[in-house]
């Protein structure tokens, strides 16, 4: 290395510990500073990234449009009910109280949010070693939750989601629930956090699958970003942290 090359070195060392304190403080502030408006997250993953089994098409459209739609509403129907700074978990929890475009668009915009991070483009992904107990314990085995899970997933007529869920006990659950309801919502006939979830709205998958829903969860199982549900579990499991 030469003289100039170590000074670089130092110098950009020293700003990038520089920027990164500065940097961390600044989200801290942001956080504290949230303007109460929900935004459209960025999806983790190009849009043809889960092809073959979820086609770019389909998660453009998906994304930029209903994703989109659900956040701009839910963003109005907030701000008409006074609801304005609250979280979209504090809203769920009481979603009784308020209009059905607060329980539609709030359900379709906190949905959305959590299924793009259940996907990834990654394969080969497994449940972590906490996670595969719990699904062993709750389920007998990792084949019956999935059978469980696909079975759930079939029998919801029309529009709707399946979901794994812990439980207030902390125990895993497979539930559905129709429309953009989701099982945060105090509503919810199995309610608990939601740690993986699977949009069964025709809009999800029609353009490739056309009416084969069976097609397109068999094909979900393929990009379900295990490390990330596996985080997701622990984090909920934590005590202090069981209930939804
Ligand atoms: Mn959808």
């Amino acid at each position: 290395m030469d003289k100039r090359t170590f000074l670089k070195s130092i110098f950009l060392g020293t700003a990038g510990v520089v920027a990164t304190g500065f940097g961390s403080k600044l989200l801290a502030r942001n956080r504290k500073k949230w303007d109460g408006i929900f935004r459209l997250p960025d999806l983790p993953y190009s849009y043809d990234a889960l092809e073959p089994f979820i086609d770019g098409e389909t998660m453009k459209l998906h994304h930029t449009k209903h994703h989109a739609a659900y956040t701009d509403n839910f963003n109005l129907a907030v701000a008409a009910a006074g609801l304005t700074g609250k979280s979209a978990m504090a809203i769920m929890k009481n979603v009784s109280g308020h209009a059905d475009s607060v329980r539609n668009n709030g359900g379709g915009y906190i949905n959305h949010r959590l299924f793009w991070r259940v996907l990834t483009p990654v394969s080969g992904r497994k449940p972590s070693l906490e996670l595969s107990k719990a699904i062993d314990r709750d389920f007998g085995s990792y084949e019956n939750f999935r059978e469980s899970f696909n079975t759930a997933s079939k029998s919801v007529f029309g529009s709707g989601w399946a979901w794994l869920i812990v439980d207030e006990n902390k125990n895993l659950k497979v539930t559905t629930t129709y429309n953009q309801d989701n099982p945060m919502m105090d509503i919810a006939r199995d309610k608990g956090m939601p740690i993986l979830c699977l949009d069964l709205w025709e809009h999800a998958y029609y353009m490739k699958n056309q009416n084969r829903r069976v097609d397109y969860i068999d094909a979900f199982w393929n990009v379900v970003d295990w490390d990330y549900v596996s985080k997701r579990y622990e984090n909920t499991i934590k005590p202090g942290k069981a209930r939804s």
